[in-house]
């Protein structure tokens, strides 16, 4: 999938996600607050562009939206500062981190990968960038999910654990960060469950609206 911003083009590399950013979400799954971030990634076959079909797995199992302002990587490198982290952040948009909830829970009671509930197909539907300037106002990014057209999210980066330059600088510890990774940010309280047929909406800081069904 290809990113075009401001005529530029982005080949998507990797999907970076935070866990737990959240202080009312990870008390609604009864987690503790993380010393340093939580990491983990998807596929690029997870993802789904606005207006896309999310068709979820088969399973008998219990599915949950989690509505994520989701930043995309301009720049290669590993920024070590707040101002030089600024610089890497091309775009911003909102998506959703879909969820296997109750396989994740068992996985994670026994310290096992969860990747089967996190990075399965369609797992990541994602919004159009709209490209931030140097100053843009990242500790106040509000943004909402929607689910049959009921608002059950309404998040504000200014609650972030950990904000979107020190999650780069985490992420640059490990990876180098290349122009075209995209960072799913962390849930706010209020997920819940989806079942197919259901229609998601997100809501961009900027007030872009992205709809997409599930099957
Ligand atoms: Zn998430």
């Amino acid at each position: 999938m290809q990113i075009n911003l401001n005529d530029q083009n982005f080949e998507i590399k990797r999907i970076f996600c935070i866990g737990q950013n959240y202080v009312k979400h990870i008390a609604e799954l009864k987690n503790k607050v993380p010393q340093e971030p939580v990491v983990f990634m998807k596929p690029l076959t997870s993802l789904v562009p606005a207006g896309g079909k999310a068709v979820l797995p088969k399973l008998d199992c219990n599915i949950h939206y989690e509505t994520e302002i989701v930043a995309l990587i301009g720049k290669r490198g590993r920024p070590e500062s707040v101002s030089e982290a600024r610089e890497y952040i091309a775009g911003i948009t909102v998506g959703f981190d879909l969820t296997i909830r109750d396989l994740q829970t068992k996985l994670r009671s026994k310290g096992l990968p969860w990747e089967k509930t996190k990075a399965f197909d369609c797992s990541a539907p994602l919004g159009k960038f709209a490209s931030v300037s140097p100053d843009y106002d990242l500790d106040n990014m509000v943004f909402s999910g929607s689910v049959n057209g009921n608002i059950v999210q309404q998040g504000n980066s200014a609650d972030m654990i950990f904000d979107i330059p020190t999650l780069l600088i985490e992420l640059g510890k490990y990876w180098e960060l290349l122009p075209g990774d995209l960072l799913f940010t962390g849930t706010p309280e209020g997920v819940g469950s989806l079942t197919p047929g259901d229609s998601l909406c997100a809501r961009s800081p900027n007030g872009e609206i992205f709809n997409w069904q599930t099957g």
